[in-house]
């Protein structure tokens, strides 16, 4: 991400220092603990981001890279960003699920996704990048049908 720390800082709500969060991938092989407050949680709509995450946009949590501890094996994959660094997505072997980025602009921060926090909602998203990539659906309109879990589909006539 190209956001400057120093910027991202201010963004982020003054916190205690004595946080934790704790995350998994879907099959329990990858698990992680983040300590302390991220630096920023941001929201990205960039091509990289839609097509790893198949949706349309990744919400990471940046970290130091010293307050964090990652456990199982992980499978990684590098790219070239548009401002020429290179950036690392790491993810579960097995299951595949997406679990950190780092990037060579900010060798000393890893983002991790919000989605595999434990508590998913233990965090706020503070900015969003690359909103002018961000597909129309991705912010549903007020009237889109809702269910509250998995609805049963074969149930309609
Ligand atoms: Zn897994
Ligand atoms: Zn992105």
């Amino acid at each position: 991400m190209g956001i400057g720390v120093a910027f991202a800082v201010r963004l982020c709500k003054a916190n205690g220092m004595s946080e934790t969060y704790t995350g998994k991938c879907l099959c329990g092989a990858v698990s992680y603990v983040l300590t302390g407050a991220p630096v920023v949680v941001a929201q990205c709509h960039c091509e990289a981001c839609r097509r790893l995450s198949g949706t349309g946009h990744s919400a990471g949590a940046m970290f130091p890279a010293r307050a964090v501890s990652v456990k199982g094996q992980l499978a990684e994959f590098s790219y070239t960003s548009d401002t020429g660094s290179v950036v690392t997505r790491a993810s579960c072997v097995r299951c595949h699920s997406p679990i950190f980025g780092k990037n060579t602009h900010g060798p000393e921060h890893m983002t991790f996704t919000l989605g595999t926090l434990d508590d998913a909602r233990a965090l706020e998203v503070s900015v969003v990048i690359f909103d002018r990539e961000k597909p129309h659906w991705d912010a549903l309109p007020d009237n889109t049908e809702v269910f509250e879990t998995q609805p049963d589909w074969t149930a309609e006539p």
